[in-house]
């Protein structure tokens, strides 16, 4: 792949209506990619959360097709909040009764057409954008009465403080290792996403301005006051990311999204097989 991948490749909306109806009265489920349009540091695109979502999940609808689970991608959604990257150009937010309505009348229609099983695959754990997530999800749940999870890393899950038992979260096992967290974190357009970006779109990663990003050894203290955004978050990355970018390895970025899309099909499988 390159920098021509599209997004719509393998989604719902390459397909004809009449695929969608057919593909409703078969009981297929919907694979919802959420991300956003935001600064990435001076090296990656604005686009980096919405391929994020979207690569990983291909990778899960793959993952599904050899368990014999049909599923289809949404289109990726992308118009999220944007709290701590939002002093910088580019960062489009909006606001959270924007997110949650859009989520929501996404998911309306989905039922309507016959979908009764959609799980989100998010790729931006801004604190302000997975609390619209979570309420479009619960509204949902609540006045239409489709299942509705999202698919989510334990590891995010105990960051961002929401509950375990709460149902309409699909938590996997871990990808990121366990333990206290390391001194100098890797949170933002950091070698994780670097990576998976240099391998599915090598013609949008700056390589020479990518060599010469130091380490920005910030802490969680740190990581507090970039959360809330405005000029103290630019201070905090004047440059725009947060981590070490130029520890990325394509390789690492194929190794890790496939990895992902093994491990929440997974748990997508056993979900389904136990409802
Ligand atoms: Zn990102």
């Amino acid at each position: 792949m390159n920098g021509k991948l599209n997004i719509f490749e393998e989604t719902m909306a390459h397909m004809t209506y009449v695929q969608i109806e057919e593909a409703a009265r078969k009981g297929t489920i919907v694979l919802f990619p959420t991300g956003v349009i935001e600064e990435h540091g001076p090296h990656l695109p604005l686009a980096v959360d919405v391929y994020g979502s979207y690569l990983q999940s291909r990778a899960i609808k793959k993952e599904l097709e050899l368990k014999e689970i049909k599923a289809l991608i949404a289109p990726p959604f992308y118009w999220g909040v944007n709290i701590a990257t939002g002093s910088f150009g580019g960062s489009f937010t909006s606001r959270e009764e924007t997110v949650v309505s859009v989520l929501f009348d996404a998911m309306a229609c989905l039922k309507r057409w016959g979908f009764d099983q959609v799980f989100f695959i998010n790729h931006h754990m801004d604190g302000d954008h997975v609390k619209a997530l979570d309420k479009a999800i619960q509204k949902a749940r609540m006045e239409i009465g489709i299942a509705a999870l999202w698919v989510i890393d334990q590891f995010f899950v105990k960051r961002l403080g929401l509950k375990e038992d709460e149902p309409c979260l699909l938590i996997h096992k871990s990808l990121i290792a366990s333990g206290p967290p390391p001194l100098n974190l890797n949170i933002h357009a950091e070698a994780y996403e670097t990576s998976f970006m240099w391998h599915y779109l090598p013609d949008l990663v700056n390589y020479e301005v990518l060599k010469t990003l130091k380490p920005t050894n910030l802490t969680l203290k740190d990581l507090e006051v970039w959360s809330r955004g405005g000029s103290e978050a630019r201070r905090v990355t004047p440059q725009g990311y947060f981590g070490d970018p130029a520890a990325a390895d394509p390789e690492r970025g194929r190794i890790e999204i496939e990895t992902l899309g093994k491990v929440a099909a997974e748990a997508i499988s056993a979900f389904l097989q136990s409802h």
